[in-house]
């Protein structure tokens, strides 16, 4: 068995399933230690809400965690993100001309100032009005020669991020950092933020069985070789991915 760069979502991706987190946590773990194989978290979470859910969930320190759905990249041991990914991210940005824009639309409900981030302008949206919204903020943004991702994920959370922050991206500055090729690569997710991990390369992916309807609508209109839909949920899900591409037994 060879190394290999795990990344995956954290809430209801890795966490979700106790006993089968537990399970699969201690098989990267034991692959870690024995083969090199790599541990990334990447969540939508700023890093506070990341560390909460650590204590609470007991999670394995990762090699990596990429937090604000890839918007700052911390590694093991340091409190600083890194300095190279926030430079890429502040190039075309502004964070001030994209708020005031935003703000503008009353449906658009800010959120609270820990999730925002200089990299992350972030609302709550309900879906009853997203479809309404999201193009004639993504038009006035557009005349305003603003380039910036658009990501609506869980049917709830919307982040403005710089158009070239998102957890793909993301996973591939550190893919290349590790030296991991695309087909030694795999990332894990269920919902709408998570769709950069499968569409930015070749890179494995793994959708969990009870991924949300935004995510499995965008994969069955492109299915790929290289991703695989479980049957099982959460980390369930997630083991039953990695047997499927051969990088842990089942
Ligand atoms: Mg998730």
């Amino acid at each position: 068995m060879a190394e290999f760069l795990f990344i995956t979502d954290l809430d209801n991706t890795l966490v979700g399933d106790d006993a089968a987190m537990q399970q699969l946590l201690d098989q990267l773990t034991r692959h870690r230690d024995q083969h090199g194989t790599k541990i990334v978290y990447s969540t939508g979470r700023s890093l506070t809400s990341y560390q909460q859910l650590k204590a609470e969930k007991h999670l394995v320190d990762p090699d990596a965690l990429v937090t604000g759905v890839g918007t700052a990249i911390y590694h093991q041991g340091s409190r600083e993100p890194n300095a190279d990914w926030a430079t890429l991210l502040s190039q075309n940005w502004d964070r001030e001309r994209v708020r005031a824009i935003a703000d503008s639309f009353e449906d658009l409900m800010p959120q609270p100032e820990s999730e925002q981030g200089p990299f992350k302008v972030s609302y709550y949206l309900h879906p009853s009005v997203a479809s309404n919204i999201l193009p004639q903020l993504e038009a006035k943004l557009q005349r305003e020669a603003l380039a910036v991702n658009l990501i609506y994920s869980g049917s709830k959370d919307f982040d403005l991020l710089p158009a070239n922050a998102h957890k793909g991206y993301a996973m591939t500055f550190l893919r290349n950092a590790y030296g991991f090729a695309p087909e030694r690569t795999v990332a894990c997710g269920d919902s709408g933020n998570d769709r950069a991990f499968f569409a930015v390369g070749s890179e494995r992916g793994i959708i969990v069985g009870n991924a949300m309807p935004e995510l499995l609508d965008w994969h069955s209109a492109n299915p790929a070789d290289h991703r695989y839909l479980a049957q099982a949920y959460y980390a369930a899900g997630v083991l039953e991915g990695l047997a499927f591409f051969g990088f842990l037994a089942s």
